[in-house]
């Protein structure tokens, strides 16, 4: 028996931003696994189980959803957002590289969904119309020196930088931390969007500039999206301004 795993990214919340194959995904599994969070995101369905688990349990939900697979049900595993950024498909390659050769015969299926960044740069404009990069602050899987690291190469070489995970209850001073690191590359006028619970009830988006970025609250439903020297901000009356990023790009950073 081979078994089916599907792997669904449900999106930054509400359930217009959820793909028709997500949706199909989520109707015909046996058995549900995610953090508890998003799995109330998904309505209940007769007959079908569900295996909540805390946020930073991943390899371990990952492996309990392969050995499900295995046994020939038909397992869904949720992911906000888009499943292969920062999220549960890396974690569940993880274990099908490193398990049993039998997790290697299963069906598996990737479905995107809409990742927080593109969800926050609808919100105000087009910040990634030109090149960018996304980096998690978080240094629990990776040590905070190649993430100052990557943050200078990333301002230094003129990338928008979208930031995930800014910030955390066990993770304080990075974010402010890594603005501080920014502001060696890019100019106090750099354009800042924080974007907080996009497409939920609390949705709250703000632009600021660099100089005063840290000042401003994020927390785990933030999104953060640094612009580079091209990044524009067309202030409008009564509105949020527009923050685009040009299409061409004139100056060689330095
Ligand atoms: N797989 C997810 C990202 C998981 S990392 C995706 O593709 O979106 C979790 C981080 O994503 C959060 O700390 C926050 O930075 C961002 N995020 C997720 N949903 C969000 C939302 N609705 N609004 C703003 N940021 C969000």
């Amino acid at each position: 028996m081979s078994g089916y795993l599907a792997i669904v990214g449900l999106g930054p919340g509400d359930a217009r931003y959820l793909t028709p194959e997500a949706e199909a995904a989520l109707a015909e599994a046996h058995a549900l696994y995610g953090y508890g969070p998003y799995l109330d995101r998904v309505p209940a369905r007769a007959g079908q189980m569900r295996h909540a688990s805390d946020n930073r349990e991943e390899r371990g939900r990952a492996a309990a959803a392969l050995r499900h697979a295995a046994e020939g049900a038909r397992v869904t595993v949720v992911s906000g957002g888009d499943p292969g950024v920062f999220a549960m498909a890396a974690a569940l390659c993880e274990e099908i590289e490193s398990g049993p050769e039998s997790w290697r015969a299963l069906d598996v299926a990737i479905i995107p969904g809409i990742t927080a960044m593109l969800a926050v740069a609808a919100r105000i404009g087009a910040p990634l119309g030109h090149d960018f990069c996304a980096l998690s602050l978080s240094d629990n899987l990776k040590p905070w020196e190649l993430i100052e690291r990557r943050l200078d190469a990333a301002a230094g070489a003129g990338f928008v930088i979208a930031l995930y995970n800014p910030v955390s209850r066990a993770r304080p001073w990075q974010f402010g931390s890594a603005i501080g690191r920014l502001r060696r590359h890019l100019p106090p006028s750099t354009p800042v969007v924080f974007g907080r619970a996009v497409t939920r009830p609390r949705e709250q988006i703000s632009v600021v500039t660099l100089d005063c970025a840290e000042t401003v609250e994020a927390d785990m439903a933030t999104l953060v999206i640094v612009g580079s020297r091209e990044t524009r901000v067309i202030a409008r009356p009564g509105k949020l301004p527009l923050v685009y990023t040009p299409r061409t790009a004139a100056e060689v950073s330095a």
